[in-house]
């Protein structure tokens, strides 16, 4: 019926989980990456299935009404941004929709109150972190960039629209390309997956939104960084210039980071703040990438568990502490689980520095931290919370950890999720032991992205 490279006219009728549009012709369905609902476009088909086609966009014959023009250069090569041919009012629709139709499809519910998205304000240059890969092109030149969507070719880049700029300045650019200086000068090798030979795979930045502090770390695949001073030499004299270091990875895989990290320059973190708590950020440590949006997503969890000074609390994969902080100023007292040991040493001494005494800190997979607490602690507060918050990464809660939580019958779950899809699952089986989802409310941290946060108050049911 349909055959590879043929070219079609479709109308876009519906966006996929990965910001792809959606159209069909006679019942057949077609996926066109870089479209928008509305668009009626010309398509070249790159995959062809047995009712479903993958295509490349060729042309937008008639624009959507929500459709705008990209305002970053590389946006369509890059895998960075999924949207932002999307009016930011559109995304935002788009994100709501998605979180309430995964609670509905997979979590197996509707009944509960779906509060609105909260945007925004400025949906560009609002991202503290950058981790860019540095490679060769053909013609032997270092190049640095961001992968193109689904693939590891580097798409070059100086100034992404996405990051902070501290006094309008690109600090990323200036940075990035002091690297390439060094790199060139000291002949310094830039990695290549595929042989898994060179030195530099990534140069990580940090930059405090409220301190304007920065921190430089390159990741290599080595244990040695040549000429060292050199690079530490050129970049001091940022202005903002806290850490510069190199993080040891000589793994054949697609992590970014390795375990070790060596300081060149300062003592390895920088600080930054989260309305009025100060938080030290080392470079493998997890912080979030969007301080305004942050605080409000804390502020919500905050609000849902709606504490009152008297309340045991749990904050799992709880990273630097960032959102038990925030609860130990309201609650009796706050244990936060980790499994990075230097979130965890970050974690204490953020507890320290902002003079909070009621925040322990445990490491280890939660999974295996809570249950056994759990056994070896029976009768103890900590065993009987009144709230537990979960932040997971995108796989969610692991079983055995969703089972201790309901053993230990806290009267509230504030489950903070950046997947809505692993949020909805977990959400399916609460409901099954004993908890109801009361309200769902998404936070956009991450505009031009096709991705979503999300914070859902789960109560015990009588
Ligand atoms: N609540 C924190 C961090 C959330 S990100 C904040 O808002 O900043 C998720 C965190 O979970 C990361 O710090 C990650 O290191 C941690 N993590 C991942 N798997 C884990 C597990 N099995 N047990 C505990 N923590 C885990």
């Amino acid at each position: 019926m349909f055959n590879k490279n043929q070219e079609v006219e479709l109308l876009i009728e519906d966006l996929g989980t990965a910001g792809e549009g959606i159209g069909k012709i006679d019942g057949f369905t077609v996926f066109v990456k870089d479209t928008v609902i509305g668009d009626r476009v010309k398509v070249n088909l790159t995959k062809v299935k047995k009712n479903y086609a993958f295509a490349r966009l060729i042309d937008v014959i008639e624009p959507s009404d929500k459709r705008v023009e990209a305002p970053c250069p590389i946006a369509r090569a890059c895998g960075g941004c999924q949207l932002q041919m999307m009016s930011y009012e559109e995304q935002l629709r788009y994100k709501a929709d998605k979180v309430f139709n995964n609670i509905k499809r997979i979590g197996g519910t509707t009944d509960f109150d779906m509060r609105p998205i909260i945007g925004m304000e400025e949906p560009f240059h609002y991202r503290n972190k950058a981790q860019f890969p540095v490679g060769m092109n053909r013609d032997g030149e270092i190049i640095y960039g961001f992968y193109a969507g689904r693939t590891h070719s580097i798409i070059p880049c100086d100034s992404c629209m996405l990051g902070i700029n501290p006094e309008g300045v690109d600090v990323n650019d200036k940075i990035m390309s002091i690297v390439k200086s060094y790199m060139e000068e000291n002949d310094i090798t830039a990695y290549d997956e595929e042989s898994h030979k060179g030195l530099v795979r990534h140069v990580l930045i940090r930059i405090g939104a409220k301190t304007g502090q920065i921190m430089v770390c390159l990741v290599i695949n080595g244990t040695r960084l040549p000429c060292s001073e050199q690079l530490v030499k050129a970049l001091k004299n940022i202005n903002g210039m806290t850490s510069i270091s190199y993080n040891i990875n000589t793994e054949k895989n697609n992590v970014i980071l390795g375990r070790e990290v060596v300081d060149l320059y300062g003592s390895g973190y920088i600080e930054d703040y989260i309305g009025d708590v100060k938080f030290r950020i080392s470079a493998l440590s997890f912080f979030q990438v969007n301080p305004e949006q942050t605080e409000k997503l804390y502020g919500k969890a905050l609000e849902c568990a709606g504490l009152t000074g008297n309340e045991t609390v749990w904050d799992l994969y709880c990273g630097i502490g960032s959102i038990s902080l925030f609860l130990a100023k309201k609650a009796k007292k706050v244990m936060g689980v980790e499994i990075i040991p230097q979130a965890i040493e970050d974690a204490k001494i953020n507890a320290q520095i902002n003079g909070i005494e009621n925040a322990e800190f445990l490491v280890g997979a939660a999974e295996d931290v809570v249950p056994a607490y759990f056994e070896n602690n029976k009768g103890a507060a900590e065993c009987k919370p009144d709230v537990i918050v979960v932040d997971p990464p995108r796989k969610g809660c692991d079983e055995k950890l969703l089972n201790t939580v309901v053993r230990m019958a806290p009267k509230k779950l504030v489950y903070v999720s950046c997947d809505s899809a692993t949020l909805a699952r977990d959400i399916k089986w609460l409901e099954e032991n004993g908890y109801k989802l009361i309200e769902a409310t998404p936070v956009d941290m991450f505009g031009q992205s096709v991705h979503v946060e999300c914070v859902a108050l789960i109560v015990k049911q009588l």
